[in-house]
C-alpha cells in the first residue's frame, strides 16, 4: 500500500543543501541525452531517500562539461545562427540539467508514494562585484582548445584572455568571482515553504552585475561550492552536503601516506590548507565552502562525501564532517 506523506507546510524540518558534482550528472564517455537522463535517474534515488526520511532538500549542481558542450554547439553553428554568450549558455545548462533532475526526482518520489512533494528547478542569477579581483586574473578554462595562432586571433578580435592548458593547446579563460547575493532567494524560500524541492544555483548560478535597478549577465563562472554555501547560509539550512567522487577528504591525497579524514575542524582546515593538502579548483573550494558555512552560525554542519554514501554520511557513519 502506498502511503501519502503529509505535506509539512512551513515546518521546521531539517533543511539540507546538497551540491551535486559532475559525476552525478553525466556519462562522460557518451554524453547523450538518454545517458544524461539515465545517470541522473540513478543519482536521484539517493536524493529521494533523503526526502523520504523527512529532510527538506535544496539541490545545487555543477555544469562544467555541459556548459562546455553548449558553448561548443554555439561555436560550431555560428554561421547558421548567432552564438549565445557564456551567461546565456549557463542559463541553458541550468534548464537542461534541471529538466532531467526534476523529472527523475519527481518520478522516484512518485515510485515511493511521496506524491505530495513537488520538484522544481529555478534559473538562478547570482550577483557578483564588477570590482572582484578575479576579473583581473581569469583562471577558469572554458570551451574548445585552439592553436597558438587561433588563440592570438581571438585575443585580438574578441578581447578574450587565452591561456595554454597543460600541453593540450590554448583555451579561453574567464574569471571566477565570489557570489555576493542570490537574486531569486525569496522565490527559493517561498517554494521551500510550500514543501517543494528546489534545484537552484546550477553551475554556481548565472553571474550578473547590478546596473542601477537592472541586472546584466557577465561572462564569468561562479564556483558551485561557494554558491551552494552562500545559498545554505541565506536559507538558514542546517547542513551543507557537497557530493563528489570521493567518500572522504584525505591528507596526502593520492600518495602512499594518504589518510582519509572523518572530521575536519575549522582550525585543521586552515592548517592543512596552508600545508597544501587540498587541490586548488577541486577539493580546496569544497573545504573552503564547508568551513565558511560552519563558521557562519553556531550549530551549522557541513559534510563532504560521495553520492552513493550520502544517506550513511548524514547518519554520521561516513564522509568527512567539517566541525567547529
Ligand atoms: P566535482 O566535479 O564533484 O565538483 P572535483 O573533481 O572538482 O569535483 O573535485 C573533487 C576531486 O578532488 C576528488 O574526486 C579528488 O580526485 C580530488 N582531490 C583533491 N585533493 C583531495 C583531497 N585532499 N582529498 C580527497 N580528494 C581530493
Ligand atoms: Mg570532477
Amino acid at each position: 500500500m502506498k502511503v501519502e506523506k503529509q505535506s509539512n507546510k512551513g515546518s521546521t524540518e531539517q533543511i539540507v543543501v546538497v551540491a551535486l558534482g559532475g559525476n552525478a550528472l553525466e556519462n562522460s564517455d557518451s554524453p547523450t541525452a538518454d545517458n544524461q537522463k539515465k545517470v541522473i535517474e540513478a543519482s536521484m534515488t539517493h536524493i529521494a531517500e533523503l526526502i523520504s526520511v523527512g529532510m527538506k532538500v535544496v539541490l545545487t549542481h555543477g555544469n562544467g562539461p555541459q556548459v562546455g558542450r553548449i558553448g561548443l554547439q554555439n561555436e560550431a553553428a555560428k554561421e547558421i545562427t548567432p552564438p549565445m554568450p557564456f551567461d546565456v549558455c549557463g542559463a541553458m545548462s541550468q534548464g537542461m540539467l534541471g529538466y532531467h533532475i526534476q523529472q527523475a526526482l519527481k518520478g522516484e518520489l512518485n515510485n515511493r508514494g511521496i506524491v505530495s512533494s513537488g520538484v522544481s528547478s529555478l534559473v538562478t542569477q547570482v550577483v557578483v562585484s564588477p570590482h572582484d579581483e578575479a576579473f583581473n586574473n581569469p583562471t577558469k578554462p572554458i570551451g574548445p582548445f585552439y592553436t597558438k595562432s587561433e588563440a592570438e586571433a581571438l585575443e585580438r578580435s574578441k578581447g578574450y584572455v587565452m591561456k595554454e592548458d597543460s600541453g593540450r593547446g590554448f583555451r579561453r579563460v574567464i574569471a571566477s568571482p565570489k557570489p555576493l547575493e542570490i537574486v531569486e532567494l525569496a522565490t527559493i524560500k517561498a517554494l521551500l515553504n510550500e514543501n517543494i524541492t528546489v534545484i537552484a544555483v546550477g553551475g554556481g548560478g548565472v553571474p550578473v552585475i547590478k546596473k542601477g535597478t537592472t541586472l546584466d549577465g557577465v561572462e564569468a563562472v561562479i564556483d558551485k561550492d561557494f554558491a551552494s554555501a552562500k545559498l545554505a547560509e541565506n536559507i538558514d539550512a542546517h547542513t551543507l552536503v557537497i557530493l563528489t567522487e570521493v567518500e572522504k577528504v584525505a591528507l596526502n591525497f593520492g600518495k602512499e601516506n594518504q589518510k582519509w579524514l572523518n572530521t575536519l575542524t575549522l582550525q585543521e582546515v586552515d592548517e592543512y590548507t596552508a600545508q597544501g593538502h587540498f587541490a586548488k579548483g577541486s577539493m580546496l573550494p569544497k573545504v573552503e565552502a564547508c568551513s565558511a558555512f560552519v563558521r557562519s552560525k553556531k550549530g551549522r554542519k557541513a559534510l563532504i562525501t560521495s553520492l552513493s554514501k550520502v544517506n550513511e554520511a548524514l547518519r554520521g557513519e561516513t564522509g568527512t564532517h567539517i566541525v567547529s
